[in-house]
């Protein structure tokens, strides 16, 4: 049986279950690893076991890489076209079997059917673009104006490539780096996080059904992440590591990938102003903050961690914030009227809880929330916090949960000194109607993206990326595909 079975159309999860790919993907064929053992995915709203998936061991991670190391020659001299042509089919694939990609998202991580489809969508954004970008790899040609000669510069794929994703948007964050790296004609191991590894062997499913050469995406799914991926990253036998998740763990494969100077990028940890101005459309900002706070349970890097808003306008923004956030139903996924899914696992229930529970304890107002439901299942209720003070927590550290953390400010100098008083800078977010106050204050926060009167910041067309400590490296536009791309300078002597 294969997801091909499935009804495209209400997808039974027993059979989604039982037909979704639980081994490794190594040269092409589903294989256990070679030790036998597994480990288990759990839902995150039932704290119920799922399934159980293949535990990699170090030496399984190395059959993938010399797989991947196998492949790459032949597939780099495939035609961008062709790899353009495919990266076509896997679109067509995964749209559809969109609810049966959808539910096996919502299943591992929770998350309501609208936000695993608006994830499917985004991802395929990335890929349909990717398929465009494809074949617009340029290169130079022109006289040498000393030697007379000619200059030629072009751009050839990378090389093989270690993928590491993390579990809160495990579709689209593995699309943002498998389909540049596909067009660009890199082959790659992909690790996805042990929370959330399902989609992406649906995921894989679809480009060896759509036709890519065996070899060239290998999938490793790991309770061992370190033991397992340290090895790959320090063999010597990678061009490129490309990560996303957490500024300490991405910080650790920095010093991993130094040993062999691999080209890395790094799309980590976020602590996202969110600047509300007395000139701004309490309306938009409102409209803004609640998809960025609440969407996938607040467990996104672009998310709003602290919250600057005028002090002339800052009791009527909470009422307004109260109102809407009073409005989330915490629940299951397959329930009617739920609109709020679970925090990943106990260990971000326990975190989100602390960082409450630290900034009440040094003096800010708790308005709405802050604890957890009763019953099964890692949810917490959605939060207001009031004038949290400079020393709590969550001013250095991302709050990864439905908490919103509301801060006065009276000048403008002084929320930007506010707003840039942090190691990271992936995202900032602007509101107001006064356009020169827009550019000036847009151009002075230190972060990668600015959201101007908009709460999203993440478009396949986009380049999007930090600065400081959420990252090095772009993904999206054209900027992404340059990634999985070395230039190379012939130097021509006629
Ligand atoms: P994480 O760093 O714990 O894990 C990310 C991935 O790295 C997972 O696959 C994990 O198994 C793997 N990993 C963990 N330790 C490793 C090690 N020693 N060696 C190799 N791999 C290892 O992050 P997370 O909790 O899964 O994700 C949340 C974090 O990701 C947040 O900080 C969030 O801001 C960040 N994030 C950033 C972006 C971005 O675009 N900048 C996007 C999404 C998430």
């Amino acid at each position: 049986m294969s997801l091909e079975t499935i009804p495209v159309d209400s997808p039974d999860i027993e059979a989604i279950l039982a037909t979704t790919p639980t081994n490794l993907l190594i040269d092409g064929r589903w294989v256990p690893a070679s030790s036998g053992s597994t480990f288990t995915v759990y839902d995150p709203a039932t704290e119920q076991p799922l399934v159980d998936i293949a535990d990699a061991a170090p030496a399984d991670g190395r059959r993938a890489l010399e797989a991947a190391v196998a492949a790459q020659s032949a597939f780099a001299a495939s035609t961008p076209g062709s790899r353009a042509e495919i990266l076509r089919g896997v679109a067509r694939i995964v749209r559809e079997r969109m609810e049966v990609f959808a539910t096996i998202l919502s299943m591992e991580a929770g998350k309501p059917l609208v936000e695993s489809r608006a994830e499917i969508n985004s991802g395929l954004d990335f890929i349909e673009h990717f398929a465009e970008e494809a074949v617009r790899t340029e290169g130079n040609y022109q006289v040498n104006p000393v030697s007379g000669g000619r200059m030629i510069v072009v751009k050839q794929p990378i090389g093989p490539c270690i993928l590491i994703t993390p579990w809160n948007f495990p579709f689209s964050q593995a699309a943002r780096k498998l389909a540049p790296a596909v067009a660009a004609g890199c082959t790659v191991v992909i690790k996805p996080a042990a929370e959330t590894p399902l989609v992406l062997m649906a995921f894989a499913q679809a480009f060896l059904d759509a036709g890519l050469p065996a070899g060239v995406v290998n999938v490793v799914t790991t309770s061992s992440a370190n033991a397992v991926m340290q090895p790959l990253i320090q063999s010597g036998l990678a061009r490129k590591l490309s990560f996303t998740g957490s500024t300490p763990v991405g910080v650790e494969l920095l010093k991993q990938a130094a040993d062999h100077v691999l080209n890395v990028a790094m799309e980590l940890g976020g602590n996202a102003p969110f600047i509300v101005f007395d000139d701004a459309d309490l309306d938009i900002a409102i409209d803004a903050l609640m998809i960025n706070k609440m969407w996938n349970c607040g467990q996104t890097c672009t998310s709003a961690n602290r919250i600057y808003v005028h002090s002339s306008v800052i009791d009527r923004f909470q009422r307004l914030l109260i109102e809407r956030m009073s409005g989330y139903v915490p629940g299951h996924w397959r329930d009617d009227g739920v609109n709020l899914g679970p925090l990943i696992n106990r260990k971000q229930l326990d975190a989100v809880s602390a960082i409450v529970a630290d900034a009440v304890a040094k003096g800010a107002e708790l308005v709405l929330g802050g604890a957890r439901p009763d019953g099964p299942g890692y949810f917490y209720r959605p939060t207001v916090l009031r004038d949290v003070p400079s020393d709590a927590l969550l001013n250095s550290e991302e709050i990864f949960g439905p908490v919103a953390a509301l801060m006065a400010f009276d000048t403008e100098d002084e929320v930007v000194r506010r707003a840039n008083d942090t190691e990271y800078g992936l995202v900032a977010y602007v509101f107001t109607e006064n356009l020169r106050r827009a550019v000036r204050v847009s151009e002075a926060l230190e972060a990668g993206n600015v959201g101007l009167n908009r709460g999203t910041v993440a478009y396949a067309a986009a380049p999007f990326g930090g600065v400081k400590k959420s990252g090095l490296g772009r993904e999206g536009g054209s900027e992404g595909l340059d990634e999985f791309l070395e230039t190379k300078f012939i130097a021509l002597q006629l």
